[in-house]
Formats: structure tokens, C-alpha cells, sequence
């Protein structure tokens, strides 16, 4: 089993995983030779995989069986896995607690070489209800925290198999990243009893310069502050804090919006690899001596999905000030990505 540390300088939590170490690579780079490695993502494998925990199919679909759309799987090389006991430990400056959590994979489809920007919107809307499912899933489980859901595209992004898939994973703690969104969010709504998000986005609409495109449900804007060239987030232009309680309606609509995006950044970028994560909202549970904890998250956290290319890499001034250089100005790039006939 995997353990989170702290690092008591920069109090950031660090996974040591040496499992992760045997995981198998099937890349388009790195073609299996014949006959002995065939990908175990792909219908007539799911023997090969772990048992899965949520399919879409026929209804007279049997579990495992091939004839599925969508299907979700644990992480045979998980990252955090289920355990009795979430042990937090000290030993004087040093923090651990064991890697308990979950981590499962989302495959989005049974064509091996399918792009989920070129999926039918019936196909994607698919993989957002396995999304949400999950979510459910997950918040009734007390060791997680948050439940993150993102998507590495392409080995430079950090997918380790060619197969469309994304992944989920449950951690034991708030990520430190998500803590800080959470926090300023509710920092916000504290001052002005208004959403932030939903602010920004009124803002972004009324001086319209980083919009690459706006639906009356969603819009999409380069963030004012991108951190990476190309940086886009697809964000609800309807107040919701919490993607899993979206209706079938609802993801059929963020299904059209996201297609759009990853269709932008595929004809802008010429298909670049990329990282996508949703932000919604944490697992919410009372925790002891801090009862107004999540009190206003309902009001105060809007949930939204970013989006980076992956075009630029994190040297020695990015490693040593946490300061990103990012040479594409947002307006550049949201004028580059508006310009796409799709
Ligand atoms: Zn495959
Ligand atoms: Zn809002």
C-alpha cells in the first residue's frame, strides 16, 4: 500500500507508491509486440482487467461481458486503494498517513483509437453519467476526502496507455491545490455573499476579450491568469456547486460544450497532448471540532472543468518560485481557438 508524507517545509503531502513502478505501458509510441501484449482496455480483454464496478450497455448486458459503451474499472496499479483503516501517524516534524482511497479507470470507449473530441455527443454525455455515478459512489465512502476526476492525453500528459480512457481517484486528504480553491471561494462568499466563479464569469462576459465561445448553459474562456499556453476552462454559466447532482439533461448540454473545446484545442494545436480535471465539490462530511467547515459550499463553490495543453515544460524557475511563464497571452490564445470552424 501506497503512504502520504508531509513535507514539513512546504507542507505539501507526497505519495511514495513503489507499486506504480510495475505498471505496463501500452503506447502508440511503444506498439506491443505481436502476440504477447494486447491491450487490456479493448472488448474481448475485460478478463484481463480488474472486475468492473460500473458499466453502460444493453440491459441484458452480463457484468464483464464485452458490448459496453462505457466502462469503469479499478486501478489494477492504484495510486490509493481501499482499506479498514485510514492510519494518520507523527513522528515529531514527520506526518504520514497510509495511501487509503481509490483509484479506478473510466474507459470511454470500446474503439481503441477513438478521440473523445471526435466521440458523438451521445458517446461523451456516456462518460459524464459514469463521472457522476461514481461521485455518488464515492461520497458515502469515510475515508475520502475528495474525489478527483481528470484525463491525461498522451504519454507526454502522463497516460500510460493509448486506449481512451480518464481516471478517478478518491485521496484520504484535500489536496492542498483544491483546499486553496475551496478556500478562496468561501473567503469570497464570506465578504460579498456572492459566488466567485459566477462573478468571474459575468465579468469575463461583460469585457469579453479571453471568451472563445458562450452557449446560454456554458461558457468557455481562457482563465486571465493562465498559467500554460492555450490554458481553457469550460465553465456553467448556472450557479452549481456540486457536478454529481447535474441531470441527464444537464450532461447531455456539458457533452455539446466539451466537445466543443476538445475540438478547438485538437484544430488550433494540431491534436496536442493535454491534462483535463473537473473541480466540484469535496466529500462533504462533518469534521470533528469544525462544524461550519462546509457550511456555505452550496453557495460559495461552482464547480468547472480545466483544460491544459501540454506545449511548454516546468523548468528550474517554475520548480524553484511556483511562478509559471506563459508565452501566449490568454486574449492571443482565445482569438486563436475562437477562429476554428468547427
Ligand atoms: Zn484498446
Ligand atoms: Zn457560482
Amino acid at each position: 500500500m501506497s503512504e502520504l508524507r508531509r513535507d514539513p517545509i512546504t507542507n505539501r503531502w507526497v505519495v511514495i507508491a513503489a507499486e506504480r513502478g510495475k505498471r505496463p505501458q501500452v503506447l502508440e509510441e511503444d506498439p506491443p509486440a505481436k502476440g504477447d501484449a494486447v491491450c487490456p482496455f479493448c472488448p474481448g480483454s475485460e478478463d484481463e482487467t480488474t472486475p468492473e464496478v460500473f458499466a453502460i450497455g444493453p440491459p441484458e448486458r452480463e457484468p464483464n461481458g464485452p458490448d459496453w459503451g462505457v466502462r469503469v474499472i479499478p486501478n489494477r496499479y492504484p495510486i490509493f486503494q481501499e482499506h479498514s483503516e485510514g492510519l494518520r501517524r507523527g513522528y515529531g516534524l514527520f506526518d504520514q498517513i497510509n495511501g487509503v482511497g481509490i483509484h479506478e479507470v473510466v474507459v470511454e470507449s470500446p474503439h481503441h483509437e477513438a478521440s473523445l473530441a471526435d466521440l458523438p455527443v451521445a458517446e461523451i454525455q456516456h462518460i459524464l453519467q459514469a463521472y457522476r455515478h461514481r461521485l455518488l459512489v464515492h461520497r458515502n465512502n469515510p475515508n475520502l476526502r475528495y474525489v478527483l476526476i481528470f484525463r491525461n492525453y498522451k504519454k507526454q500528459a502522463g497516460a500510460s496507455m493509448v486506449h481512451p480512457h480518464s481516471q478517478i481517484i478518491g485521496t484520504p486528504i484535500t489536496p492542498l491545490l483544491v483546499k486553496a480553491k475551496l478556500d478562496n471561494c468561501h473567503k469570497y462568499y464570506l465578504d460579498k455573499e456572492r459566488c466567485l466563479l459566477c462573478d468571474l464569469i459575468w465579468q469575463e462576459i461583460n469585457w469579453p476579450q479571453r471568451i472563445v465561445s458562450a452557449s446560454e448553459q456554458y461558457i468557455i474562456l481562457c482563465p486571465f491568469a493562465s498559467c500554460f499556453p492555450f490554458e481553457v476552462w469550460l465553465c456553467p454559466r448556472v450557479h452549481c456547486h456540486d457536478f454529481a447532482l447535474l441531470s441527464d439533461q444537464n450532461l447531455l448540454e456539458v457533452a455539446i460544450a466539451l466537445k466543443e473545446m476538445l475540438m478547438r484545442i485538437k484544430l488550433t494545436l494540431n491534436d496536442p497532448p493535454y491534462n483535463f480535471i473537473l473541480n466540484t465539490a469535496p466529500v462533504v462530511r462533518p469534521r470533528p471540532g469544525r462544524p461550519e467547515y462546509w457550511q456555505t459550499l452550496q453557495y460559495d463553490f461552482h464547480w468547472y472543468i480545466e483544460l491544459i495543453p501540454r506545449l511548454t515544460t516546468i523548468a528550474g524557475f517554475e520548480w524553484g518560485s511556483n511562478f509559471y511563464v506563459n508565452p501566449v497571452s490568454p486574449e492571443q490564445a482565445a482569438e486563436r481557438l475562437k477562429q476554428v470552424s468547427l
